[in-house]
């Protein structure tokens, strides 16, 4: 199948696609031909232990950010043991080695507007502008129309103009929340 083909049947993103494609191809689960994709005889499934192992791995490197963050002794000190560096010593110039740890706080209005604007985003969602597939809905009688053909009679991938569905908004946002562990929705 191709890119087009598998994101008209599963709705999702061909850049999306072309990414875990890629990372099946690495596998050896799938091989390219041209631009299509073809499932190899080998047996492929998830490997969900090294998934794990990358997101706590993620996580670890959070919690050092935290440390660092709280930090109170020589912070060049602490990369330098973060990067196993043997000869690791207080710099004698960052904030804490020279006691400048007083933090200007940003202006009220100012945190005000930025938490103003992250509750107020907009996510927008811009229309389809080709068909999923051009020759399967061009078999299709009520939509033979709806595609347009090239002098050839091959049909075009992409949408008229007078058919394209407007941008769109978003009435939820849905992320990930401690790294892919679990999905979390906000109303915006
Ligand atoms: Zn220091």
């Amino acid at each position: 199948m191709t890119v087009e083909e598998l994101s008209g049947e599963l709705n999702i993103l061909t850049r999306h696609w072309r990414k875990r494609l890629k990372l099946l191809e690495v596998d050896g689960a799938v091989e390219r031909e041209g631009s299509k994709y073809l499932r190899t005889a080998n047996r492929w499934k998830p490997d969900v232990a090294r998934a794990e192992r990358v997101t706590q791995h993620r996580l670890d490197e959070l919690a050092e950010i935290k440390n660092y963050v709280e930090h109170t002794g020589c912070l060049m000190e602490f990369l330098s043991r973060a990067l196993d560096d043997p000869t690791a010593a207080p710099c004698g110039k960052c904030m804490n080695c020279t006691e400048k740890t007083q933090r200007n706080s940003p202006p009220q209005e100012l945190v005000q507007a930025a938490v103003n604007f992250l509750r107020s985003d907009t996510l927008i969602l811009d229309p389809r502008l080709k068909w999923a597939q051009a020759g399967r809905r061009r078999d299709l009688k009520s939509l033979a129309r709806s595609v347009e053909l090239f002098d050839t009679g091959k049909p075009k991938s992409m949408i008229p103009k007078p058919l394209c569905a407007e941008e769109g908004r978003a009435p939820l946002r849905l992320w990930r929340c401690r790294l892919g562990r679990s999905s979390c929705a906000r109303e915006i």
